[in-house]
């Protein structure tokens, strides 16, 4: 007979009671926090790190997800914001991305409102088709508010703010340092040493680390957030990389603070360049600036002179250049190593994407958090949901560059003609004949958001929605008076996004 409570017993145990997480950067310390909240001290947590080596220390815009985050680590939002010289973000503004000179927004939040089940947008088609010429700012609180310099928290008390949504820019390095601190206090321990390679099993499983100093180190589950470099996943069990070059070709970037100058923006400006493109991203203590670009069409010195041109300013550090491969791992989990971070893959930083999808693994970690038979068919649904998610994220961003109308440069040349995935084609045919975008399971982007860059874009559909003919469009266009009336009133009694980072703003916030 079977003894049940035998069966059950954790301690004829197969329970994951060790595990080893190499590096600590931004995945690395977010891996930490997240796995010694979730587990407890039953499961000890050793990080490993080399200041030899050190991390990107770039990655400073974030999307909404960035507060469940917080919220689920049970992190206070002001002590954060403070203590990574936070500021609040509201969506991006693309500049010269469709031609130059023309501009567009990805606002986060809501867009009018849902008339007859059906979202606004197939109601703004046809207001198009009617000759009116509606703005995305009218219709959205969020970049109402960015186009004004303004912020305001989420409030219950006024209707349409309910559903205000806002993500952070934060200094990458004090982040890490914040989750370093957060973790330890839990009990991870941090081990500075340089980890020269891995020792596997006859399995192929990872059997011990190995460091410089001849010690090693041996953990149920190894979590790999060793950058680029993917020590564990690649270096040792050489799990394959695919390369997605061909749809985003650039592969390089410069980073170069300078100075506030002027408001800071709620809003990370995103400007296409001819071999690439730019960002700004405003801190309480500096801005961030930067230039992805492609390396076959600029050199990196003609890539920091033009960077340093159109800044205009002094820098406040030395230009640090960075290079990549866009792409993922062929598996973001392999036998008993999971990759996070620089170490599971690459999406140029176009749409905040890299601190997300850590997040992400690390939640998909959890669902399917293993013990020592590793099941494999458990490691393969792993598997595929982040696939899944990183693929439809990479076709996301993938149209930014595919619909431009850019021929000024060999790059947009490129980029116009560029094989796309076929998952992006059939998206893309879609909305052209029907004007309809869906969400699929695990999806990052909203429809909401493939709108608003298809829209941004000037992708027209050849049609709109025919439900919208059942519904009478006077009173539509009444309601969207009203909406944008609500949007314009609300944005002009807004603060302004600087009022948040006063002196006197920072210690009220701090005595909270
Ligand atoms: C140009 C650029 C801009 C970006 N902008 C954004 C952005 O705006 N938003 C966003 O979400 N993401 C952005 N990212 C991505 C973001 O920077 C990364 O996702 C994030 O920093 C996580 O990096 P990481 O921790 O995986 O790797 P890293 O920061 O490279 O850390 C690697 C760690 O591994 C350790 N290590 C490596 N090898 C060894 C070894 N042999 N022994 C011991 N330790 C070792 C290092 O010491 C380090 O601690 C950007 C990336 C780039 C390149």
């Amino acid at each position: 007979m079977i003894d049940a409570r035998a069966a059950h017993d954790p301690s004829s145990d197969r329970r994951i009671r060790r595990i080893a997480i190499v590096g600590g950067g931004t995945a690395g310390w977010m891996a930490a926090s997240t796995l010694a909240r979730a587990l407890g001290p039953r499961v000890s947590i050793e990080l490993i790190e080399s200041a030899e080596i050190g991390t990107v220390g770039v990655g400073e815009a974030t999307i909404p997800p960035i507060l469940d985050f917080l919220r689920l680590l049970g992190i206070d939002r002001n002590n954060f914001v403070e203590q990574t010289q936070a500021t609040y973000k509201l969506g991006i503004a693309f500049r010269d991305w469709l031609r130059p000179g023309h501009q567009y927004w990805h606002p986060f939040g809501l867009f009018g409102a849902q008339i007859n089940r059906l979202p606004f947008y197939h109601y703004w088609h046809k207001a198009k088709v009617q000759g009116l010429a509606p703005t995305v700012s009218a219709f959205s609180l969020e970049t109402a508010l960015a186009e004004a310099n303004k912020f305001i928290f989420p409030q219950n008390t006024l209707g349409i703010a309910q559903e205000l949504r806002y993500a952070l820019h934060f200094d990458a390095g004090l982040v890490a340092r914040y989750l370093r601190g957060y973790a330890e206090r839990l009990g991870v321990v941090r081990l500075e040493r340089k980890v020269t390679g891995a020792t596997q099993r006859d399995d192929g499983f990872i059997d011990e680390l190995v460091f410089d100093t001849g010690e090693r180190l041996r953990a149920d589950l190894y979590i790999d957030c060793s950058g680029f470099r993917g020590l564990l996943i690649e270096g040792t069990l050489q799990t394959g990389y695919d390369d997605w070059t061909r749809y985003l070709p650039c592969d390089r970037a410069v980073a170069l603070p300078t100075e506030i100058i002027g408001p800071r923006p709620p809003y990370t400006l995103s400007t296409a360049r001819p071999a690439g493109w730019q960002w700004r991203i405003p801190l309480q203590h500096r801005v961030g600036n930067g230039y992805v670009y492609c390396s076959s069409h600029i050199s990196d010195d003609a890539a920091l002179d033009d960077l340093r041109e159109v800044l205009g300013q002094e820098p406040l550090a030395d230009p640090r250049f960075l290079r990549f491969v866009t792409g993922r791992r062929k598996l973001f989990w392999n036998k008993n190593c999971v990759a996070l971070g620089l170490a599971s893959g690459f999406l140029e930083p176009l749409e905040s994407t890299s601190i997300h999808l850590v997040a992400s693994g690390l939640y998909c970690l959890l669902d399917h958090f293993p013990d020592r038979s590793f099941d494999a068919a458990n490691i393969a649904h792993y598997n595929a949901q982040m696939i899944d998610e990183f693929d439809r994220a990479r076709d996301f961003i993938v149209l930014h560059y595919c619909a431009t109308e850019r021929t000024d440069s060999p790059l947009w040349q490129y980029c116009r003609t560029m094989p796309i995935p076929d998952s992006l084609t059939e998206r893309l045919e879609l909305y052209r004949r029907t004007g309809r975008v869906f969400q699929r399971q695990h999806e990052l982007f909203t429809s909401l958001s493939w709108f608003f860059i298809l829209d941004g874009l000037g992708v027209e559909p050849r049609d709109y929605n025919p439900l919208i003919d059942s519904v009478d469009f006077a009173q539509v266009k009444s309601l969207m008076r009203q909406l944008s009336g609500t949007v314009a009133a609300a944005a002009a009694a807004a603060p302004s996004h600087d009022s948040f980072f006063t002196a006197s703003a920072l210690q009220r916030r701090a005595a909270r």
